[in-house]
């Protein structure tokens, strides 16, 4: 793929951005999934992403932002374009009762760095896998808690008008895991959130209490992205729907339904992307065929599906 000039020479600066070519999306998701993308692009800090981010979206350079890589099937014929990490972008720091996070942090750091600051709200949150620009783009959630609740103040960049902006919430549509952030493509680079001063103790408590809830129901022994599918909008759960039609352990080459949590697909050590998508559309014509219910996927595909 042709690269602009002024892009070019800009990944030329190996201070700013690392680049890798034809690296497999398999290293960088959850599910140990997917071939190879052309590009692979690690910007070291919040002004490096903006300025590579401007550099691509003025070029027309396709690309795609990867936080995790925990709520994602990978193409196995990989991303024709370029795959922007934001893994680098990790600070953290403490004001009051605020958290500011880099785009790239973990849940499970910014759980830790609020606890070592005595301070609650990300205890639900604890453990899930994924990064606080995936998480707010797709409003991540667990017991009870969506993270769009913890958020104070977003600051995003606009690839369409190239634009960095800062957003509070009720600006960003959140809703039963979307939002604004994922609709319209635009790209998280730093958040606030507000959380509550809380004793130390009793955050740690509620944070092993949510790990040992998580190890009970969810195959963490696995790869896997997490549930397939939303819950349905009457409110039922789709792992209940798909385990009462008796499709737990069922297979596709070396992707099943897990024995232990219905909504989960892992991988058993060689699943392609095709045998992942199939297995989910075999449950989803099931649970169709079924109830009348059309489940939609919470689990995003990345790359050319045909
Ligand atoms: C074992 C397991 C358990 C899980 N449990 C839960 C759970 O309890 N609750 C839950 O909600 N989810 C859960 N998930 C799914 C997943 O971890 C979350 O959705 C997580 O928030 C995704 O974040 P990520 O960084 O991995 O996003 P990625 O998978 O990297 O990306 C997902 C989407 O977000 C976009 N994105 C990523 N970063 C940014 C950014 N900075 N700005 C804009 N868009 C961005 C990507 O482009 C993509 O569209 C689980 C997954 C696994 C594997």
């Amino acid at each position: 793929m042709r690269l602009d000039a002024e892009l070019l020479s800009y990944l030329a600066d190996t201070r700013q951005v690392t680049v890798r070519r034809d690296l497999p999306l398999s290293t960088l998701t959850t599910l140990r999934i997917g071939g190879a993308a052309d590009l692979v692009l690690s910007p070291c800090d919040g002004g490096a992403m903006l300025r590579l981010l401007d550099l691509l979206s003025l070029s027309d350079h396709p690309f795609r932002v990867l936080g995790a890589g925990s709520n994602l099937l990978a193409s196995d014929g990989g991303y024709a374009g370029a795959i922007v990490l934001t893994r680098r972008l990790d600070r953290i720091s403490v004001s009051g009762s605020t958290l500011r996070v880099g785009a790239g942090v973990s849940l499970s750091r910014a759980a830790n760095a609020a606890r070592e600051a005595g301070l609650g709200g990300l205890e639900a949150l604890y453990g899930i896998p994924g990064s606080i620009g995936g998480a707010l783009a797709m409003n991540a959630g667990a017991f009870g808690c969506e993270i769009s609740s913890l958020l104070s103040v977003a600051t995003l960049y606009d690839p369409e008008t190239r634009r960095v902006f800062v957003a509070a919430p009720d600006e960003l549509g959140f809703a039963y895991r979307t939002s604004e952030i994922l609709a319209s493509r635009l790209v998280l680079i730093s958040a606030i959130l507000r959380l509550t001063p809380r004793d130390r103790e009793e955050i740690a408590c509620r944070m092993r209490k949510t790990l040992e809830m998580r190890e009970r129901s969810q195959p963490l022994g696995y790869p896997s992205a997490g549930c397939v599918f939303k819950k349905c909008p009457d409110g039922r759960s789709a792992g209940e729907l798909i385990e009462a039609l008796g499709m737990k352990g069922k297979r596709r080459g070396d992707a099943m339904i897990s024995e232990r949590h219905a909504n989960f697909i892992v991988n058993l050590g060689g699943a392609s992307a095709t045998d992942v998508l199939s297995l989910a559309e075999e449950a989803r014509r099931a649970v169709y065929d079924a109830y009348g219910v059309l489940l939609e996927y919470e689990l995003e595909l990345l790359g050319d599906f045909l």
